[in-house]
């Protein structure tokens, strides 16, 4: 086996999944992840994670435990807490959610009776399973409606989200999502649910870190809710949190414990409380500034090829490439698999007045979170979209695959990851 592996414990004990944790480490290592909402955590984050706090039983909340024992679950949620509300300014938060999909259950428990109704964008254009999609428990228990981006302009369109409010009148209003690549206007969205008397949720998971370092503007004070997941541009390790002003503060803490959720996975918030710390150094600011300058940069390479861009550009992390205008016989499917058989690690995606299928639909989606934290500026960016592009134009061509290979192995070199575990 490789000397380099750090799982030499798991293995004594399982060799099974030794080989396969040690494979996953090797691809992170020696593939460029580009899937929008992943990034790499740090070694201490991942310590944290992996630490004896997951034997710990936690029910309840720092001070107000249902169990003995809870004085080191309780500074490390304290600090999970108060590093929160200083990286995003907010009154009260909640870190135990274990994903984004749980903080905002939590924030329906807390104010929606079922059959109550949510209005959120489409999937299609850009939502998210849990703002009520029909697979999802949100709509199985809510009345939803959509709305939508402007299909010309790849723009939310915010008139049409206001005059949808008030011919719906929902009780409350999604905003945020995972595959839009400009700014957020929340006080639009806002503005749309005071008009109606509905609550408005923010739900940020995508953009929680370029939200903390003040590159994308903030819902923090102008939605009733905010939610996020820790995993993506934050870097906090997997899981979710809840941001609310003090008075939703009994309501939003009863929804998660004991409404949605039982023990918080008191590891995972320590991981938490690692990552916001990491986020409140200087660096981080550069480091959210350099992704958003990397996602401008990759859209402008593969604008440069002749790819359409959904909306032309981007404001944040990632691009969505429409591919029918320039490749009208590729799918996003295929495209992804070429990619990913090139080391280039990202998904296809619908794109707004989609006309294929969900499971292969005419998109990619590409971000840049990932290879930020690599190291990668917009040099290593631009020859990234130049690869992709390559694949993209010679899906079936082996040797262009393999060519583009050797390049993605050479950029992982030049950009180490993960090199003292
Ligand atoms: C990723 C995401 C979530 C939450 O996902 P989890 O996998 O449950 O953490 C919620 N909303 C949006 C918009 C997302 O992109």
């Amino acid at each position: 086996m490789p000397s380099d592996s750090p799982y030499s414990r798991v293995r004594e004990a399982d060799a099974a999944v030794a080989d396969a944790l040690t494979g996953e480490l090797n691809r992170q290592r020696d593939t460029l992840a580009m899937i929008a909402s992943e990034n790499h955590v740090s070694p201490a984050v991942l310590e944290a994670q992996g630490s004896t706090l997951t034997n710990k039983y936690a029910e309840g909340y720092p001070g107000k435990r249902y169990y003995a024992g809870c004085e080191y679950a309780d500074e490390v949620e304290e600090l999970a807490i108060e590093r929160a509300k200083e990286l995003w300014g907010a009154e009260h938060v909640n870190v135990q959610p274990h994903s984004g999909t749980q903080a905002n259950m939590g924030v329906y428990l807390a104010v929606l009776d079922p059959g109550d109704k949510i209005l959120s964008l489409d999937l299609n254009h850009g939502g998210h399973l849990s703002h009520g999609h029909p697979a999802n428990f949100a709509g199985q228990l809510f009345e939803v409606e959509q709305y939508e981006v402007n299909a010309e302009t790849g723009y939310i369109d915010y008139d049409g989200l206001h005059e949808h409010a008030e011919a719906f009148e929902p009780d409350i209003i999604v905003s945020g999502f995972s595959a839009y690549p400009r700014e957020v206007e929340f006080e639009r969205v806002q503005a749309a649910a005071d008009a109606v008397g509905a609550y408005h949720l923010a739900d940020i998971a995508h953009i929680t870190g370029l939200v903390a370092a003040g590159v994308h503007q903030s819902p923090v004070g102008v939605a009733d809710f905010v939610t996020g997941s820790t995993h993506k541009t934050i870097r906090a390790g997997r899981g979710g949190i809840i941001m609310c002003d003090e008075e939703y503060a009994s309501e939003i803490d009863g929804a998660v414990f004991p409404g949605a959720q039982g023990g918080p996975l008191m590891h995972n918030v320590a991981g938490k409380a690692v990552g916001f710390a990491e986020a409140l150094e200087p660096e981080f600011e550069t480091y959210a500034q350099q992704v958003v300058d990397n996602a401008e940069t990759l859209g402008e390479t593969l604008a440069s090829h002749g790819l359409s861009l959904v909306s032309e550009g981007t404001d944040t992390h990632l691009v969505l490439v429409d591919l029918r205008e320039s490749h009208p016989d590729l799918t996003g499917g295929e495209a992804e698999d070429a990619l990913a058989e090139a080391g280039i690690v990202l998904n296809a995606n619908t794109v707004p007045a989609e006309t294929r299928s969900p499971f292969d639909p005419s998109g990619i989606r590409a971000g840049t979170p990932a290879l930020t934290t690599r190291g990668m500026g917009e040099a290593a960016i631009r020859q990234v979209g130049d690869l992709i592009y390559r694949v993209v134009d010679n899906v079936d061509d082996e040797d262009v695959i393999a060519e583009v290979s050797d390049e993605v192995s050479e950029l992982c070199e030049v950009y180490p990851l993960y090199e003292d575990l």
